[in-house]
């Protein structure tokens, strides 16, 4: 028996197949499209869906159950989508109608709890009862994780670290608010940044360029480029706010980094423990964990297996 884990993210749809155990056997990934609307995406994971299956010698029929984390806050129990931000989408009723185009039972669930699933399952969250997972990417994502129990909230907007306001009169996020954590200290707000510097005539060593991403900042940053250190230092101070003020709101046994950036080992995650512990102050008890997740760009489809496989054993979650 296998099941289907699929990772929708802005740009990019990652899917693959999963065995009971966490196993991947096989993943693939295309271009999310989104401007062509939620029809043409669904229409897009259905196609890599059959050609994953297909792959591997198997028919849809052999795939017991699909789960899918998708880069907004969903009612799990309706699988609506209620905001998916950088997705332009608003209450979509995704489960019935990605189930329907599949021809499987479909789990749904943001992308950051799905995450925290898979770090939890297979990853760096094995053995930890209570944590808190925050990605790193186009937005913020976040998932906490509390005795055991991925939690929610109501209409499944509990931990969208994202959006907690930071600065009053800050940027504007795609949510419609301002000064959300992911407007200071995303993928997307480290390279906004890098380039508001080079305009403002600070030199690097790095280029702009089209292709310039949060990736090549970090590379740069961990070679001792100074301006790229500031654009990572900047980020990272609002990262490690952010966290304090999580940690003092749920008391987390660990945290855990994930996204791409996170990827980047020490170069992202030794500012961020540093403005952590500078933001708890007195109330840093004992160092918390801070690691990099694990299970790297496939924490998202092993988690949405996961997800898939909670739905089939209808787990209280559900
Ligand atoms: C969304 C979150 C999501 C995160 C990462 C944010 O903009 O609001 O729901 O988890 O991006 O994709
Ligand atoms: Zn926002």
């Amino acid at each position: 028996m296998c099941l289907l884990g699929i990772d929708l993210g802005g740009t990019t749809i990652k899917a693959g197949l999963v065995d009971i155990k966490g196993r991947l056997l096989v993943k693939g990934q295309v271009p999310t499209g989104a401007a062509e609307g939620a029809g043409a995406v669904l229409e897009r994971i259905a196609t890599l869906a059959g050609d994953l299956a297909r792959g591997q010698g198997l028919a849809m029929q052999d795939i017991k159950g699909a789960g899918i984390g998708i880069p907004g806050s969903v009612e799990v129990e309706k699988g609506l989508v209620h905001l998916a931000p950088n997705l332009f989408w608003r209450d979509y009723p995704l489960r019935a109608e990605l189930a329907a185009r599949l021809n499987l039972p479909v789990a749904v669930d943001n992308d950051a709890h799905v995450a925290a699933l898979g770090e939890m399952w297979q990853g760096a969250g094995q053995g930890f009862n209570s944590l808190l997972m925050v990605t790193i990417g186009t937005g913020i994502g976040s998932g906490l994780i509390i005795d055991g129990h991925i939690r929610r909230g109501v209409f499944g907007y509990g931990a969208e670290m994202g959006h907690v306001k930071m600065v009053r009169e800050g940027p504007q996020c795609h949510c419609g608010g301002r000064g959300c954590l992911e407007t200071l200290a995303s993928a997307t707000a480290m390279v906004r940044r890098f380039r508001e510097y080079l305009a403002a005539g600070q030199s690097s060593r790095l280029q702009d360029g089209p292709d310039l991403g949060a990736r090549e900042i970090l590379t740069a940053a961990a070679a001792g480029d100074e301006l790229a250190t500031r654009v990572v230092d900047f980020a990272a101070s609002y990262l490690g706010m952010a966290l304090a003020n999580a940690v003092l709101l749920v008391g987390p046994e660990a945290i855990i980094i994930g996204g791409g950036p996170a990827q980047a080992g020490e170069v992202i995650l030794a500012p961020i423990r540093k403005y952590l512990a500078e933001s708890l102050g007195a109330w840093q008890i004992k160092p918390l964990p801070v690691l990099a997740a694990r299970l790297g760009n496939e924490a998202g489809i092993i988690g949405a297996a996961r997800l898939a496989l909670e739905l089939l054993e209808h787990r209280e979650s559900f």
